[in-house]
């Protein structure tokens, strides 16, 4: 009785974007009520060209088709003027992050999942019962107020949900990229990454969209200085920046356990919200899809717990690379490029990297060197991140 009740309460989403509207979906499929809450006014997602594991297609079926642009076959590596060249057996896919968008929207709304645009959440008042959540109506300033059986956070890295039930801010960094001409010669189904620890700890790359222009970005530390790296190594190489795409994302420094509890009702957050990113790559999409099914299948009343666990389990080793690149030098990229031979190679070839464990595996039994100076790196002292991310 009381469950019908509750049934009778729709499901609120927070949050329209890639994670948001995926777990709508699968709600809507799971037979429950769903209202999704977006901040926006209207569906009109920004551009953003990303690059995403094959995954994603296993993930998202026919819905993640329409969105993909080009496929990756080769990445090459460069660091100090020295190069490796990697072929992938399962290609990479360039997507545009607005068409994805637009088609879970689609998606999910076919399924009868409502769509509340300009809403933005505000908070949510454990008083009443069930609780209620408190939007700025964005037309006309007013107050909304919803109630909701259950809420999902899916706001992204400054989510409101979150911190309107206590969560802990995420430390963010910012992500920038130009969207730059390519060179007539430019092969499209590459992909160049340079790492240059002087500009940034991670890297910077350049991904082509598969129509003579592609992506030009890194992730720094502090905003101003990205920027001007940024503007610097596109003049240094001769490209003109045609438009830049850029937002804060957040920094994966532990797994957040995604459910709380407020009074009589589940609070869950998926995607960007709960930092579910790589923080090798800061790649959040397919990793946001999936901690959004682990979440659905949860609130289904499904097992939920094994996704979850394997999600948490790739993104702390995402975090032990990253600790140890995070101390790296040129020096030391030039080494690690020089150290990879042709057996360590096949390994990054053949395991694709969303089987992150087995790769780092086979790499360093490939090149136990490899193994050495992870370790070395990873007992130097310097913090990660190492600047404040606070710009
Ligand atoms: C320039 C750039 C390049 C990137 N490249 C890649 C890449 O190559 N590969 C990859 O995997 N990832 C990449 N990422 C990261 C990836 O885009 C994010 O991890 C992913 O989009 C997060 O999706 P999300 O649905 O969790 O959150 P978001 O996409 O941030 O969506 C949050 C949604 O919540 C809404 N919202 C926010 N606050 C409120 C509120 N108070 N009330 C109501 N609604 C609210 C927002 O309007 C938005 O629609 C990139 C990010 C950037 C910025």
């Amino acid at each position: 009785m009381v469950r019908r009740d509750a049934d009778s309460i729709p499901i609120a989403v927070v949050g329209g974007s890639a994670a948001g509207l995926f777990t709508a979906w699968l709600l809507r499929r799971g037979g429950r009520r769903v209202r999704v809450y977006e901040r926006a006014e209207r569906l009109e997602p920004a551009c953003r060209t990303l690059i995403v594991t094959a995954r994603m297609r296993e993930i998202l079926g026919a819905a993640g088709e329409s969105c993909v642009v080009n496929a990756i076959r080769r990445f090459e590596v460069w660091s100090d003027g020295r190069s490796a060249q990697f072929s992938l057996h399962q290609p990479d896919l360039i997507i545009e992050r607005a068409t994805l968008i637009e088609s879970l929207a689609e998606r999910a709304r076919a399924a009868g999942a409502e769509i509340r645009f300009g809403r933005r959440f505000l908070r949510l008042s454990a008083g009443g019962s069930p609780p209620g959540l408190e939007f700025d109506r964005q037309e006309d300033g007013e107050r909304e107020t919803a109630a909701a059986s259950v809420v999902v956070g899916a706001d992204g890295a400054l989510s409101e949900v979150a911190r309107s039930v206590g969560w802990p801010r995420p430390e963010t960094v910012p992500l920038l990229q130009a969207l730059v001409r390519l060179p007539a010669d430019y092969p499209i189904d590459t992909v160049r990454v340079w790492f240059v620890p002087e500009d940034t700890p991670y890297f910077y790359w350049l991904i082509p969209e598969g129509n003579g222009r592609g992506a030009l970005g890194l992730i720094g530390e502090a905003g101003e200085r990205t920027r001007r790296s940024l503007e610097k190594f596109l003049d240094r190489r001769g490209f003109e920046p045609l438009e830049f795409q850029g937002a804060r994302i957040p920094v994966y420094r532990g797994w957040v356990p995604v459910h709380r509890r407020v009074g009589a009702t589940d609070v869950y957050l998926v995607g960007d919200a709960a930092s579910q990113v790589k923080v090798t790559t800061v790649g959040g999409i397919v990793t946001g899809l999936r901690g959004a099914r682990a979440v659905a299948q949860a609130i289904l009343d499904s097992d939920g717990a094994g996704e979850l666990r394997s999600l948490r389990r790739e993104l702390n080793l995402h975090l032990w690379v990253r600790r140890t690149l995070h101390q790296f030098t040129q020096t030391d990229y030039c080494r690690l490029l020089d150290l990879l031979n042709p057996a360590a190679r096949r390994s990054l070839e053949t395991h694709g990297r969303d089987d992150a464990a087995r790769v780092l595996l086979r790499v360093c039994q490939s090149q136990p060197r490899l193994l050495w100076m992870g370790l070395r790196a990873l007992l130097t002292n310097r913090s990660f991140p190492s600047a404040p991310a606070s710009e």
